[in-house]
């Protein structure tokens, strides 16, 4: 049975449904990354545009990274952010956002797999997740 997950920002206007299995669940230690989130570390989904429905265009602000391929999409309302869409295109989605909607937990099918970009850190991690120095983990 493929999993449903129900989204939406902290007012509720913007809302996102995810479907199925994400593509990658990965933290991203990217400049890229951090400068899009304004994180030390990304914690994200990417997903097919064919298992997520997105809010139309007129309920998003945006956010572009001046001279990257970088876009983040927030609700016009409340400004929470929702998504991504990064260089290679696909949707990414912030683990918060699901955990927002799951009691403050990460759905387990949603666990990330791997550390994308560990080169580029700026804090060490100590787990046994597999650590890609670039992203040659998922071929970028
Ligand atoms: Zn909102
Ligand atoms: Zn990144």
């Amino acid at each position: 049975m493929s999993q449903t997950y129900e989204l939406s920002c902290d007012c509720g206007k913007a809302t996102l449904t995810a479907r199925g299995e994400p593509e990658l669940s990965l933290y991203c230690h990217c400049p890229s990354c951090r400068a899009l989130y304004s994180v030390d570390i990304a914690s994200l989904t990417a997903w097919s545009d064919d298992n997520i429905d997105l809010p139309d265009a007129s309920q998003l602000i945006v956010h572009k990274l001046p001279d990257r391929e970088m876009t983040r999409y927030g609700c016009a309302e409340c400004g929470m952010t929702l998504y991504g869409r990064h260089k290679p295109g696909m949707p990414v989605v912030p683990h918060g956002v699901f955990r927002k909607a799951h009691g403050g937990q990460l759905p387990q099918p949603l666990a990330p797999t791997m550390h994308l970009f560990y080169g580029d850190r700026v804090l060490d991690v100590a787990d046994d997740l597999q650590k890609s120095q670039g992203g040659e983990l998922v071929g970028l």
